[in-house]
């Protein structure tokens, strides 16, 4: 497109809302992604079983409700169902393989300069408008911490992004490392599917449960994300459950289904901050992602801070909250869209 007003980066539910936007009002843009679809990280990079953490009514995108007969929760295929109609009505049209490696402003022309890299050529595109709108998620690069040996583990490891389903892991020793969100559905999946499984938590409450007291889920869902908790620490320690069948039961060995920080790993061994020792035929990193705006973004020492979260305070927002920023050409937030999370 010659002379776009704005250039989106990044084609996740905020960028698509953001185009959508735009559209409603005729003001030309380009929506730049990395990947070969749009909201990669629902189509390509997320577990089977996974549902819409908040209720529905925090993550519609503007202009299109959800339909009456979805339920509270949407489960990920009727949500990407939901993005491919809003993309359709509004006409909504990215530009795939586009990997955005800088951008700054040009004081002079008072223009954004992007440069991006077309994945298929290698080339690197240059683009330039009055606005830029950073729509590229905090979920950009999967994050595992560096343990001691973990490249000694005989196993597999992966990252949370990387699990579709606990099919394949039937009978197997299986270690989840962290306890969000996706850290206890995917013990849960592992377990109801036969795995003998072990979450590593951390901290005395997970972050996902005080973070719901931040961000005002009412006191109900608190309650019973806590008492969910509660009730997985109080297990008996030598009782691997997480609601697994009864017919697994027979087949489980004894282990600990909650263990302490992972301290190092040594073959097939990992070694918790407690002495405790055990095999693992898979470690499951549930322990989520770096965001890379930082890097690309350029001038932004205001606006970002080294981990890549918004530094003025009312961009301040939770970890797992869409950051979407939008500069006009003295780099002020001239519109701020926080389209899955309006509270
Ligand atoms: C397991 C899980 C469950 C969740 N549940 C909920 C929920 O219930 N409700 C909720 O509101 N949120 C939830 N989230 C948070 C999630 O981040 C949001 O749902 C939503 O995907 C955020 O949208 P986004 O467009 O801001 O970012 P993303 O969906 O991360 O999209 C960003 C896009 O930008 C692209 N991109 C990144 N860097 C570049 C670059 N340099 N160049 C070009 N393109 C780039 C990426 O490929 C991606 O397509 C969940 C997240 C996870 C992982």
């Amino acid at each position: 497109m010659q002379n776009p007003v704005a250039i989106i980066v990044g084609a996740g539910p905020s960028g698509l809302a953001t185009s959508a936007c735009l559209n409603q009002h005729s003001i030309p843009h380009i929506l730049l992604e990395r990947e070969d679809c749009y909201a990669s990280l629902w189509k390509k990079y997320s577990y089977d079983r996974l549902r819409l953490h908040l209720r529905k009514q925090f993550c519609e995108l503007p202009h299109m409700s959800f339909p009456d007969s979805y339920p509270t929760y949407v489960p990920k295929d009727q949500f990407l169902q939901y993005l491919d109609d809003y993309v359709s009505h509004f006409k909504i049209s990215p530009m795939y393989q586009r990997s955005v490696e800088f951008a700054s402003f040009d004081e002079e022309a008072k223009k954004w300069n992007v440069k991006a890299r077309n994945v298929s050529s290698g080339e690197i595109e240059e683009y330039s408008a009055r606005f830029l709108v950073v729509a590229s998620g905090e979920t950009s690069n999967p994050f595992i911490p560096k343990f001691e040996g973990l490249n000694t583990f005989t196993g597999e490891v992966i990252h949370s992004t990387g699990f579709k389903n606990g099919k394949t892991y039937c009978d197997k020793n299986v270690l989840v490392v962290g306890s969000g969100n996706s850290g206890m559905e995917i013990a849960l999946d592992l377990a109801n599917h036969g795995a003998r499984t072990s979450i590593a938590i951390r901290s005395a409450l997970p972050h996902s449960i005080a973070e719901a007291g931040q961000l005002g889920i009412e006191y109900v869902e608190v309650f019973i994300s806590v008492a969910w908790w509660t009730t997985l620490c109080c297990l008996p320690r030598t009782v691997s459950s997480f609601r697994c069948p009864r017919s697994l039961h027979q087949n489980q060995v004894r282990r600990d289904p909650v263990l302490p920080a992972l301290e190092s790993i040594r073959g097939n061994e990992v070694v918790f901050e407690n002495g405790k020792s055990l095999p693992f035929d898979t470690i499951v990193f549930c322990t989520g992602f770096e965001r890379s705006t930082n890097k690309w973004l350029k001038g932004d020492d205001y606006l970002l801070n080294e981990d890549g979260i918004p530094k003025p305070s009312y961009l301040t927002i939770g970890r797992g909250r869409t950051v979407c920023i939008v500069l006009d050409y003295r780099g002020e937030v001239c519109m701020e869209l926080a389209p899955m999370h309006r509270m």
